[in-house]
């Protein structure tokens, strides 16, 4: 039997969900339609792992490659280690019998529950579920909304001397090389030493078919002149210098590449202190935050931190993450986060902000040059033609290839710091070298894989939604790049298979295909952005951010290959931030829309799936409440003593409930809705009030990987009146 599964997960969309899946249920029972949940937390999936709750993630992974699916996803958290044990920690306390996280692994059962932790770890529930491609924009209601209240994106200062620093050679994009395998095979990934040893880095990769393979590097030491270079420059400028990584999906690749701007940056602190360092486990990887933090345990500490503060006095001025609290851009390898940094400086003017608070023109260091084009091209054009206007440019919906881990460059078993120079070899089960490297110590190799069934579904997703909205479609690939160039070869092969009459689809490199996005957009033209897996998430950020101001507010489906539906709700994470304030004052600012996008299509695909008329309706008013409660403003305020969250929710379920009351369509249901509707809207003050009289205080929700089920719900439904309409419906 069909039914739309709605999925647990953690952070503020958790807490957002005690609240509003009550609302959704109750609407949903009164249709008949079948809702479930499924907990994929990093604490559920922690305990799955030991045999101690369901394994829901698998299961749900296999729903996906089925017609049957119909998943709703909220963010979740992509755990690095610190939230793992942390996570591991608090179900301890609960009192589950999970072990701890083994550092160093030796015996065989050590480095067994090291292999289950390794599971949870990362990016390790969206590669399982996206069984499809990604089809993300914004709504037309939140695109006019935006039109209509207009945010601002600030104008770059004459003279403005912002840009983007980044190597163009020596890095990933400039040593890639790509194949198309002509049949399936099982590939090794082998090191030859110059010592001639032979290491194993992986072996077993399933490959088939049609599936493009690529690997490349990055040299390490041309990254070191790159950066000495980039530091020399910031200093002579007089700009601030930040560097814009991606440590969190790029889990091995990018805290590397992050230390090494550390190492560089206070260069001389290594020289001197580096072995001593590297003694007491501390490593510029983790970020110069923890490096500080951890020198007060050691004999010399105060006199190496003497040395890193001579050096930041000394160095080029650097940006800062949060002036106020001393927290630099090289403190935390996850705190800047390319795809949301880049379009929030180019809001600001180009701006970002010094030591002392005050805001100022930077060197943007995006050392890898395979997209940081994209990011100069926006900056170029925003300082010849000043801001982008809100209120009249064009949409940038994107079609991304994300289907069966397509370009998961982010994939920690398929990147290696490599350990001694030698030759890397991707090898073919028979012995034959696809690809080829050589590298020295301390270069970052990866290898990178895209099947050819989800590249030919994306190739017609493109064409769908580009017919679908009549709008031109851009596939931004570049011909002088290995993977692209094999790419364009089958987009090149698959377009025939369809009507592409009439359609404008091009092929344009990243930065042309932004400059010709943006002067489209300028003209208040719309145009799909066609992409790979990594500018599919820089692109839902870059786009909605100077459009809506915030990417919260995207319709995110993936239409999954074997012909189900996966509704992610929005384009962002799961915002961590929001629990620390509800924690602290009982106020959630999360912002539900993306869940209330979701669920229009899932209740489409149920009707269709469970041929149940009575979803539609309920989906074709639910949008229609959408567009009230966009309209009437209803989406959550930043600060105490406005609607938040739960009051957001109260008022989407008026709205929805007064459009089914009014509908015609289905009389039973009208009149089923017609009562709540009524008791919603006589009590709306009195709940309005109920919800806002909690907040102020701080709030106890019993955990925070695993919440206290019974302690979120009262937290989460402080309306006694609101409850009590819903309980009696
Ligand atoms: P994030 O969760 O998107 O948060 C960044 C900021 O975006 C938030 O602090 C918030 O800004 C704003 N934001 C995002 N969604 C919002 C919403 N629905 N309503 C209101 N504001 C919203 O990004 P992050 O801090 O980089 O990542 C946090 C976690 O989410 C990580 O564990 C990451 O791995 C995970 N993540 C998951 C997915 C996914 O599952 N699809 C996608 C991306 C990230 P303000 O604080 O200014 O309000
Ligand atoms: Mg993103």
């Amino acid at each position: 039997m069909s039914s739309i599964i709605y999925t647990h997960t953690d952070e503020a969309p958790l807490l957002a969900t005690y609240s509003f899946l009550p609302i959704v249920e109750a609407f949903a029972a009164k249709a008949g339609v079948e809702i479930e949940t499924r907990d994929i937390s990093v604490a559920a999936r922690i305990l799955a792992q030991f045999g101690l709750a369901d394994d829901a993630l698998s299961e749900l992974g296999a729903l996906a490659k089925t017609p049957e699916a119909n998943i709703v996803k909220l963010p979740n958290v992509s755990a690095s280690i610190p939230q793992l044990k942390a996570a591991i920690k608090e179900l301890q306390e609960q009192g589950f019998a999970v072990p701890d996280y083994p550092e160093a692994p030796a015996t065989p059962e050590e480095k067994e529950i090291r292999a289950k932790y390794d599971k949870v770890k990362g990016s390790a529930v969206n590669p399982v579920l996206r069984e499809g491609n990604s089809d993300r924009r914004a709504p037309a209601s939140v695109k006019n909304y935006a039109k209509a209240h207009p945010h601002t994106n600030k104008p770059f200062a004459e003279g403005s001397k912002t840009n983007v620093a980044t190597m163009g050679a020596h890095d990933f994009f400039s040593n890639e090389r790509s194949v198309t395998l002509a049949q399936d095979d099982t590939l090794s990934i082998v090191l030859e030493t110059a010592a001639g040893e032979t290491v194993v880095l992986k072996d077993g990769l399933e490959v088939l078919a049609g599936e493009i393979v690529d690997g490349t590097k990055l040299e390490v030491a041309h990254l070191h002149a790159f950066l000495r270079n980039a530091l020399a420059e910031a200093k002579a400028q007089d700009v601030l210098f930040s560097v814009h990584l991606k440590a969190t999906m790029m889990k091995v690749s990018d805290p590397i590449i992050f230390g090494h701007v550390v190492k560089a940056y206070f260069a001389d602190v290594f020289a001197q202190y580096g072995d001593q360092l590297a003694a007491a486990g501390l490593s510029a990887n983790d970020g110069l935050g923890a490096i500080l933090s951890g020198l007060d345990a050691l004999a010399d500490g105060a006199e190496i931190k003497a040395a890193f503060e001579a050096a930041l006095a000394a160095g080029p001025r650097l940006s800062y993450v949060n002036s106020d609290k001393g927290i630099t851009n090289l403190h935390v390898p996850s705190d800047v986060i390319v795809d949301a940094s880049m379009p929030a400086l180019v809001r600001n003017g180009g701006r970002l902000w010094g030591v002392d608070g005050g805001e100022d023109d930077t060197l943007a260091v995006i050392p890898d040059s395979s997209y940081a084009g994209v990011y100069q091209a926006v900056i170029d054009d925003v300082k010849k033609n000043g801001p982008l206007d809100p209120a009249t440019i064009g949409t940038v919906p994107n079609v991304g290839l994300m289907a069966q881990a397509a370009e998961e460059y982010g994939s920690h078993d398929k990147t290696f710091e490599i350990p001694a120079a030698g030759t890397v070899r991707v090898l073919s089960a028979n012995g034959d070298v696809l690809i080829e490297h050589d590298v020295e110590a301390g270069d970052i190799w990866r290898a990178c894989q895209a099947k050819d069934i989800p590249v030919r579904d994306w190739v017609k997703l493109a064409v769908t939604r580009a017919r679908a909205s009549q709008t031109p479609a851009i596939f931004w690939l570049d011909e002088t790049r290995a993977h692209d160039a094999e790419l364009i070869k089958k987009v090149n092969a698959y377009l025939p298979e369809h009507d592409i009459a009439g359609l404008e689809i091009k092929i344009l490199a990243p930065a042309l295909a932004t400059a010709y996005t943006l002067e489209r957009m300028r003209k208040g033209e719309d145009t799909i952005s066609v992409t790979g897996n990594v500018l599919r998430d820089y692109n839902t950020d870059l786009f909605p951010i100077l459009e809506l101001g915030t990417s919260a507010k995207m319709l995110s489906v993936v239409p999954l290959i074997a012909g189900g539906g996966l509704f992610e709700t929005g384009a962002g994470g799961s915002a961590p931030k929001h629990v620390q304030q509800l924690v602290e004052e009982n106020y959630l600012r999360w912002d539900s829309l993306g869940e209330f996008f979701a669920l229009v299509p899932s209740l489409e695909k149920y009707a269709e799936q469970a041929g149940a008329p009575a979803a539609q309706v309920l989906a074709d008013t639910l949008d229609r409440a959408t567009g009230t409660f966009l309209n009437e403003d209803r989406s959550p305020g930043r600060k105490l003593g406005t609607t938040d969250n739960r009051g957001s929710h109260f008022y989407l379920a008026l709205y929805w409930a007064e459009e089914l009351a009014n509908q015609s369509e289905d009389a039973a249901l009208a009149a089923a809705f017609k009562p709540l509707a009524e008791t919603l809207r006589a009590n709306e003050d009195k709940i309005a009030a109920e919800l806002i009289a909690v907040q102020g205080k701080p709030a106890d929700i019993g955990g925070y990987y695993r919440p206290d089920a019974a302690k979120a719900a009262a937290v989460m439904r402080p309306s006694a009146t609101l409850n009590e309409a819903l309980a009696s419906f």
